[in-house]
């Protein structure tokens, strides 16, 4: 299937100018599996699709009435899709996605088999589904979880299944998945950038969170992936010398694709395309065999469904092409390891982008405000944003001189910079002019308009300001995005409320709204001046200026966590509704039970590996040699041998000390494992597997990475990184 339609387009390709056949062209398929409004507006009835589109565009709840008519259309269409089964399509805290497919098929009352597929089935349904992580919310004898529709995201069709989007939450209420709090934080940030949007614009009815992803990712060779049990099992190589050429000639970042990965990425855009998923770039990364993805950006509740889709499409697409994916943030020691960038911005039902600079100064106060308020939120919760994008696989990259540092801070560029430093310090009196015609000045450098050409590139920033949107880097490229995003949506929303209650409280003391603005954005600008940093977030310096700056610099992922339950998480999290303090609790333990889970699958498949492949390998080896030297000493002189067996000697000494240090770390590591297995206590347990486990995974490591420099090649039992890292 995958490559004829490949042979297709090469072919369109040959004959050039001849057009690319319409069953390619992305014009045509875009959204062909989805159930979009001008599908509804066919499918369903008039009266019940205003209804139904009034729901959507307002955050309204549905009536079980319309669920009953929507359903039909609904059901009508995807069988004409070749759809037989429907399912709740959810995103669990696992950080994939979950579904559980029922038939259409069923009896009718006089017993006689129909497709059926009702109102209440598409509303909400109770999976079956208590071993999903809850973090203690369900106990499995009140297992009850519930999926209930989410009409802001459409319905589609994949193979024999139509797919509907859910949120996932407890009997109780709370939020088991992603998207239940995702949700929310859009409408939070929603709500309080409209009231501060409202200072400039009555007009403003509503803000939207956009959100566009880049998403990294490795491919390796099918054959090669399965004959490494640590990729299989992990998503990473546990052990790997690196190969004499890496990423040292940069010759892979933007260079040609080559045909067998542009085969699949052709497949995988159709299909991304038919589901609606906006894709628009694709190129090679830095490291070899890394590449990346980028749709174009829509509001934010459905750019990360599209995003867990896409991520579940390419794993499928792979398959055809003898590929897997590797969305492990580090896959390989030594190269460049992967995210997933969000870029974020607020946009108006006006269509203004709020973090965009304007033409007029009006304009560009209502940009300065925005903008200072997310500094003022990434400021005052920058331990927390980095709590959201920690992981034990984002680990291996953060930090790790390639990546985004384990700090977060802000990268504004020196326009940006120059123009804050002068409101800062510019006198509030002068620093506002309205005229006779009562336009408004701002006694400050205008913010120019060239900026959004000419933001400056900093690949060393967590955080960056791209002219008019903010691009998160830190994200791990295995990670739900909405975890990240629905953080930052809520500290952006909590700023915003003080903000507008400061503002408020001069305006009520008499103060002129722009004079008020003027004020509390100087002091917001004072106050978090700390997360501005446009220097080289990799160096050493800039650690220890962090720590002075009193940023948040852990580096250990289980106490990076504790931030959740930080009182002004607590607090922000509460105030903003996106998160209680029961689901905080529970996201936490989820978490740390996680990085444990994580790392007690790597330690035993990194012992496995390593007493059942390596060390008979280099026993082997060590054999061969024992052999050879006592060849050499049957052969030769006594004083001819002896110098002729030096370098064996040597090498034997040499493969024995790494084995028998091997052998001893893997020990200690597995009476580690087994005391930190016995911890009841999560974070407990995760910090035991943080501290003791991983310096010793890590010193195995170099071990068995030394050996394989030494031993035969043709006795190494795992292939290489050279075989691993060049697709041709
Ligand atoms: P780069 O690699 O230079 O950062 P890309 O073109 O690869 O840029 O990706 C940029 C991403 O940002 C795309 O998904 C794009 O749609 C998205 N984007 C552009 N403008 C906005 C915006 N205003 N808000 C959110 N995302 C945006
Ligand atoms: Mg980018």
């Amino acid at each position: 299937m995958s490559n004829i339609r490949f042979e297709a387009l090469k072919t369109a390709w040959a004959h050039q100018p001849q057009q690319v056949p319409a069953t390619l062209r992305a014009s045509v398929i875009f959204s062909q599996n989805v159930f979009t409004r001008e599908k509804m507006k066919e499918y369903i009835a008039s009266n019940i699709v205003e209804e139904l589109f009034d729901l959507m565009d307002n955050e309204k709840t549905l009536s079980r009435d319309i669920a009953n008519s929507v359903a039909i259309g609904m059901k009508k269409w995807a069988m004409e899709q070749g759809a037989t089964h429907y399912t709740h399509w959810f995103q669990p805290l696992t950080g994939g996605t979950a579904e559980k497919h029922d038939a259409f098929f069923d009896f009718d009352d006089k017993g006689a088999p129909m497709e059926k597929f009702s109102g209440s089935v598409l509303y909400q349904q109770e999976p079956d589904a208590s071993s999903f992580p809850n973090g203690g919310i369900r106990n499995t004898f009140e297992a009850r979880g519930y999926s209930a529709w989410d009409p802001s995201s459409p319905a589609f069709v994949i193979g024999d299944r139509l797919c509907i989007p859910t949120i996932f939450v407890a009997y109780t209420g709370e939020a088991l998945d992603y998207k239940t709090p995702l949700l929310r934080s859009i409408t939070a940030v929603g709500k309080a950038a409209t009231a501060v949007a409202n200072y400039f614009d009555k007009n403003v009815k509503r803000v939207y969170t956009y959100l566009g992803t880049e998403q990294e990712f490795f491919l390796v060779d099918e054959a090669l992936y399965n004959a490494r049990p640590d990729l299989m099992m992990t998503g990473r190589t546990l052990m790997g010398h690196y190969a004499s050429k890496s990423q040292q000639l940069d010759d892979h970042y933007l260079g040609t694709i080559p045909e067998r990965v542009l085969a699949f990425m052709t497949e995988l855009e159709q299909e991304a395309l038919k589901l609606g998923i906006p894709i628009k770039t694709r190129h090679n990364e830095v490291a070899p065999n890394q590449f990346e993805l980028a749709p174009i950006y829509e509001e934010a509740n459905l750019s990360s469904d599209h995003n867990q889709l896409l991520m579940s499409l390419m794993e499928q697409v792979a398959h055809h092409h003898q590929f897997r994916v590797l969305f492990h943030e580090k896959p390989f020691g030594g190269v460049n390891g992967s995210g997933k960038h969000c870029n974020w911005s607020l946009g108006t039902n006006t269509g203004v982008n709020l973090l965009a600079p304007g033409k007029n100064p009006y304009h560009n106060l209502q940009f300065v405000t925005f903008l200072v308020n997310v500094l003022k939120a990434v400021h005052r919760h920058n331990g927390l944003l980095k709590a959201s994008i920690a992981s034990a696989t984002n680990a291996h990259r953060l930090g790790g001189h390639e990546a985004p540092p384990a700090i977060i801070s802000v990268f504004l560029g020196t326009q940006i910079n120059e123009a804050l430093d002068q409101i800062e310090h510019a006198d509030v009196d002068k620093g506002i002019i309205i005229n006779a015609k009562k336009e408004m000045k701002l006694g400050v450098g205008n913010i120019p308009e060239i900026l959004l050409d000419n933001t400056d590139r900093n690949r060393t920033s967590p955080f960056a300001f791209t002219g008019n949107r903010f691009e998160f880097r830190a994200v791990g490229s295995s990670a739900n995005c909405g975890a990240a995003v629905l953080a930052l949506n809520a500290v952006v929303a909590e700023q915003l409320n003080r903000f507008r209650e400061e503002v408020d409280a001069l305006i009520a003391k008499g103060e002129a709204k722009e004079r008020a603005l003027f004020t509390v954005i100087k002091r917001c600008l004072h106050d978090c001046r700390d997360i501005r940093f446009d220097g080289n977030g990799y160096s050493e310096a800039w650690q220890q200026e962090a720590k002075k700056r009193g940023l948040d610099t852990e580096t250990s992922v289980p106490l990076m966590i504790d931030q959740y339950l930080k009182t002004e998480s607590v607090q922000m999290f509460g105030s903003t509704g996106v998160l209680n303090h029961a689901e905080l609790l529970a996201r936490s333990e989820v978490k740390w039970e996680n990085y444990s889970m994580k790392l007690q699958i790597e330690s035993r498949v990194l012992g496995d590996l390593v007493i059942n492949h390596v060390i008979p390998a280099a026993k082997r080896y060590q054999t061969i040699l024992l052999q050879n030297v006592l060849s050499v000493k049957q052969v030769f002189s006594a004083d001819e041998a002896t110098g002729l067996n030096e370098q064996d000697l040597l090498l034997i000494r040499r493969i024995e000390n790494h084995a028998s240090a091997i052998v001893a770390r893997v020990e200690e590591m597995n009476k580690e494992r087994a005391r930190a297995n016995h911890i009841d206590d999560q974070r407990a347990r995760a910090i035991t597997f943080h501290d003791q486990l991983v310096p010793l995974m890590e010193e195995i490591r170099n071990h068995v990475d030394d050996l394989e420099m030494v031993i035969d090649d043709q006795l190494w039992p795992l292939p290489k990184y050279r075989e691993l890292l060049f697709i041709h």
